[in-house]
């Protein structure tokens, strides 16, 4: 029996969260209903629970957080065929048109009516139910746990970085910033057949990490001179990608003149300037390709075929668990222990 009601954490305003009975959604005829397993607590979420908007995108009315998320099918539309009642999903959460001249082109991360859960106005998941169309839903076979594929949605992101970046084994790549996207991007590259992967961190705990998730050696950009250990650590060749993950404004003049020429800046991380100098010449006659990135398109089918493999293990970036009740001691955690917690995992039905 599905109920009429059930909890989600509302947030109400910057800093005030609040858990509430809401109706279930109800589901039209492509959608089904997801009872949630268990769902991420994204640097978005904390980012809007902390200052109210990130850019364009400001909380003018009391919205639900959550968009890292697997669970189960307990309903479905007339229409729906990829999915049956019963079935361990992972969710997509960005819904696009299909229609428009980017949906078509496959680059449906850009479409300009795409709903995207909790971004405001759309509401998120860290709730007990949510609605979704179905062909944003994807099986995860035996042996898939529901964590992996709630990670699907940040690993994702690290996968459209090696395809944007047109990231391949004969690669030397460097991530920056080790937070939950840059260890997935790790992971990520590792998918690709990249198998000389260095990163920076600041952070012991996140430096010791990567290595755990398959990074051949990190820097540490606050006590070693970054071009300085690439050389040493490649043997004088550098590195041809750089994944910019880090979000910090100085990163990014550094990539592009860190970065091998003839190489690729992929730009990850949002930094909270708009603008930021950075050496034109550099990119000019260095011929250096900057890529920018936005969310991810038709990453999931791979990534879940990836999950599979023995020596990928998303997992690792979990800290920390909680229950939906304790969604405000969770995204505190998130929010100001950076030196110990990468990924909090929210389980709705505990
Ligand atoms: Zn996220
Ligand atoms: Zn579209």
């Amino acid at each position: 029996m599905i109920p009429g009601v059930m909890e989600a954490a509302v947030l109400n305003k910057p800093m005030d969260i609040e858990l509430k009975q809401v109706p279930v959604p109800g589901i039209k005829e492509d959608e089904a209903l997801i009872r949630v397993h268990c769902i991420g607590v994204c640097g978005s979420d904390v980012h809007y629970y902390e200052h109210g908007r990130i850019g364009r995108y400001v909380v003018e009315k009391p919205i639900i957080l959550g968009h890292e998320l697997a669970g189960e099918v307990v309903q479905v539309g007339a229409g729906v065929t990829n999915v049956s009642v019963g079935d361990r999903v992972a969710v997509e959460p960005g819904v696009a048109c299909g229609r428009c001249e980017y949906c078509k082109s496959g680059r449906y991360n850009l479409c300009p009516d795409v709903v995207f859960m909790a971004t405001p106005p759309v509401d998120g998941a860290w709730a007990e139910y949510v609605a979704v169309r179905s062909d944003f839903l994807f099986q995860l076979p035996d042996g898939i746990s529901f964590e992996q594929g709630a990670l699907l949605e940040p690993l994702s992101v690290g996968m459209h970085a090696m395809i944007r970046g047109r990231v391949n084994p004969s690669d030397r790549l460097l991530v920056t910033g080790l937070g939950p996207i840059g260890l997935l991007a790790i992971q990520a590259a590792k998918i690709y057949g990249v198998t000389e992967i260095y990163a920076t961190d600041i952070v012991p705990f996140r430096q010791d990490l990567a290595i755990e998730m398959g990074a051949t050696a990190v820097i540490n950009p606050a006590k070693e001179d970054l071009k300085e250990r690439i050389a040493e650590l490649t043997s004088g060749r550098g590195v041809t990608v750089i994944v910019e993950s880090s979000g910090n404004g100085r990163a990014i003049p550094d990539a592009l003149t860190t970065v091998n020429r003839g190489g690729r800046v992929v730009l990850v991380g949002m930094p909270a300037a708009k603008e930021i100098p950075v050496d034109i010449n550099t990119i000019i006659d260095g011929e250096i390709d900057v890529y920018g990135l936005f969310r991810y398109a038709n990453t999931y089918p791979s990534a879940i075929q990836a999950l599979g493999r023995s020596d990928i293990d998303v997992e690792r970036v979990i800290t920390h668990k909680y229950a939906l009740k304790d969604i405000q001691e969770a995204v505190e955690v998130a929010r100001t222990e950076k030196e110990t917690s990468i990924k909090v995992m929210i389980y709705p039905q505990l």
